[in-house]
């Protein structure tokens, strides 16, 4: 069984959560000027009929006592983040579809739950924990079908369709509340007189291709209740960079080797921190015309130390020529994997152990850096590079 888990009216919310006095209010969030639309509407909005994506000057009309507040989206990121972290405390298959809303599949950990609603139970009450707010959970055979659950008890819901209910739930659903299904889409189902997913089982899949493309075959299956998509647990992070805008265009080498090594710093850092290792380093260089070029190597084995980081990106800034100064400099690394991926070790490579020794200083600065600031520790290379206090 695939769970789907809502957030309700997440961004009204967490505004509501945020600003007290907004509580029980109509509240909408979204852009103030005149062409903004609503992001999220508190439930007492909604009761005046305010909808999201609805124009906000249509919601004012709606709701004369609406109160429009401007998105505060690093607000919403760092409780989603947090969200996201809970729902990976129940499963390492979650795939967040945005900022409130995941897919979990929990095939696997019947037996750590009671029973599926346990489950969903379990699910709520830690994210409420976490942030305190409430969500809805879906319960069904498949990403659809949970989908389509999620939706059917908001606020605070929680709701399953078993296999034996699957006819039911859809027989009836508005193809405007299936997921894929647009304006175009529902105008042209309009047209066929097609109005509940009861109503597209009764054609053919051939006619539904006919006038919807690809898209009809999709269609027919959601009405016979099949989805067969996998719930895809997405790594948050595909890569680590840091780049740098020069204070003023150069050619000078040792300089910009000095900034790859700060740079790596940083990145072989966030590795270390976030538990990943790299197997490809790439440069980004720009001109003083803009023209930008990245040179990359892949490892022969993943990494997630500085020095070696800066060692490769030396070399791949020594490889090039630099015919225009360049104005800007950047380093990244990718290819990422679990820390804990076992190495091949090489016999004869002496660097191997090397690297070794490495990690261990490595994870020693950082350690003092996280208890007594950023930089604390640093190359002597770097000393006077960070003293005039810039960017770099
Ligand atoms: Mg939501």
């Amino acid at each position: 069984m695939i769970f789907h888990v809502d957030m309700d009216a997440f961004f009204a919310s967490v505004e509501q959560m945020d600003n007290p006095e907004l509580k029980g209010l109509c509240v909408v969030v979204g852009g103030s000027s005149k062409r903004g639309v609503v992001a999220a509407a508190s439930y007492e909005a909604r009761k005046f009929g305010v909808y999201s994506a609805m124009p906000v000057f249509m919601a004012r009309q709606k709701c004369p006592s609406l109160i429009i507040i401007s998105p505060r989206m690093s607000r919403y990121k760092e409780l989603s983040l947090k969200i996201m972290g809970v729902l990976n405390n129940f499963t390492p298959v979650v795939e967040p579809v945005s900022v409130d809303e995941a897919y979990l599949d929990l095939s696997g950990c019947e037996r750590l739950y009671d029973s599926q609603v346990a489950a969903g139970m379990a699910i709520k009450k830690a994210i409420f924990k976490a942030v305190k707010l409430n969500s809805s959970v879906g319960i069904g055979p498949n990403k659809f079908l949970a989908k389509i659950a999620s939706d059917f008890d908001k606020p605070d819901g929680l709701t399953i369709i078993r296999p034996e209910e699957v006819a039911n739930f859809i027989e009836s659903l508005p193809v405007r509340k299936v997921p894929g299904v647009g304006q175009k889409t529902c105008k042209e189902l309009t047209l066929m007189n097609v109005r509940t997913l009861g109503d597209v089982k009764q054609l053919s899949p051939d006619i539904l291709m006919q006038r919807l493309g690809k898209y009809g075959r999709r269609l027919f299956e959601l009405s016979q209740g099949i989805d067969k998509s996998p719930v895809i647990p997405f790594s948050q992070t595909k890569s680590i960079s840091s780049e740098v805008t020069l204070p003023e265009n150069t050619t000078d080498k040792i300089s910009l080797q000095k900034l790859l090594l700060k740079q790596a710093q940083e990145v072989g850092r966030q590795l270390r921190k976030h538990n990943f290792k790299a197997k490809i380093i790439t440069i980004k260089l720009k001109n003083d015309k803009f023209k930008q070029i990245t040179r990359r190597i892949t490892l022969k084995s993943a990494t997630q130390s500085s020095e070696i980081i800066y060692h490769e990106a030396c070399c791949l800034l020594q490889n090039q020529q630099l015919t225009r100064k360049l104005r800007l400099i950047g380093l990244g690394a990718s290819g990422l994997l679990p820390a804990d991926t076992p190495v091949q070790i090489d016999l004869f490579d002496e660097p191997q152990a090397k690297q070794g020794k490495w990690q261990k200083v490595e994870k020693t600065v950082d350690s003092i850096c996280d208890r007594f600031g950023k930089g604390t520790v640093k190359p002597g290379t770097l000393w006077n590079l960070t003293k005039k206090g810039d960017k770099l």
